[in-house]
């Protein structure tokens, strides 16, 4: 089902969005190898409640915290832990807010004292194909529009796509229709209409696309074990003009990797 939001609504998840970009700017702070990655969920679950928001994923479907933290050749849904992060390692933060009555959802990985060149451009150009994806996220065009630009920019570096998983509406419910493909044809799918709020979300492999989930019954991770990169913003289609309604720009003042 999609649901089609108001300006008034569209205000609310921006205003959610503030908080979630600026629990992530928190986090980002602290992002150093040594920090267990429980520290960052606490810090994380703190500031949203202190904001008067609440994690979207904590309860979700039974989901223990406020951030899914995935590692390495973690992809998404991961547990905080008492693991402590470690130079070479890459983490992937997801958190969504639940503000006013409405989530918003964003994600970004991080190097942490990354020397492996391989694995620093698997996290540039995934950043980039969440760009490319939200320049195809325009009025009037289709989600196809949206997954192709994503799938075109990963894959001319040979990487591969996680299909299993996709972005999502996002709304009164932190995942409505339609479905947002990493991956997918031009002109295909749901047109984009005034009033979409959708979050784009590129999980984007190093090595083969196949995922497996471990026994934990949340963790996806690779199923060759090379690492995975995750990107995510939650935009509003106007006719106007496309907005990103969430930031990494606490993100990006915060981290010092
Ligand atoms: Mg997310
Ligand atoms: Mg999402």
């Amino acid at each position: 089902m999609i649901y089609y939001k108001t300006r008034e609504e569209i205000e609310l998840i921006k205003e959610g969005a503030d908080i979630l970009g600026r629990a992530h700017g928190e986090v980002a702070g602290m992002v150093r190898p040594g920090v267990k990655t429980k520290e960052l969920d606490k810090v994380a679950d703190e500031f949203i409640c202190d904001h008067g928001g609440k994690p979207s994923f904590k309860g979700y479907n039974g989901f223990p915290s406020a951030l899914c933290i995935s590692t390495n050749e973690q992809v998404v849904h991961g547990f905080p832990s008492d693991y402590e992060l470690k130079p070479g390692d890459i983490v992937s933060i997801d958190c969504g807010v639940f503000y006013k009555g409405y989530h918003s959802d964003s994600a970004y990985t991080y190097p942490v004292d990354v020397e492996d060149q391989a694995v620093m451009d698997l996290l540039t150009h995934t950043e980039e194909s969440l760009y490319k994806g939200i320049e195809g996220a325009k009025f009037g065009n289709r989600i196809g529009d949206i997954s192709y630009a994503i799938q075109q920019h990963v894959e001319s570096f040979g990487y591969t796509i996680v299909r299993e998983l996709v972005g999502h509406g996002v709304g009164k419910n932190l995942h409505e229709g339609p479905e947002v493909p990493n991956y997918g044809k031009r002109g295909k799918g749901a047109k984009l209409k005034d009033g979409m709020v959708i979050a784009i979300e590129p999980m984007i492999n190093l090595g083969k696309r196949n995922i497996v989930q471990e026994a934990d019954g949340w963790t996806i991770r690779t199923s060759d074990r090379k690492p995975s990169a995750h990107f995510e913003h939650t935009v509003a289609i106007f006719k106007e003009g496309t907005e990103v309604l969430t930031t990494h720009k606490y993100i990006k003042q915060k981290f010092k990797g």
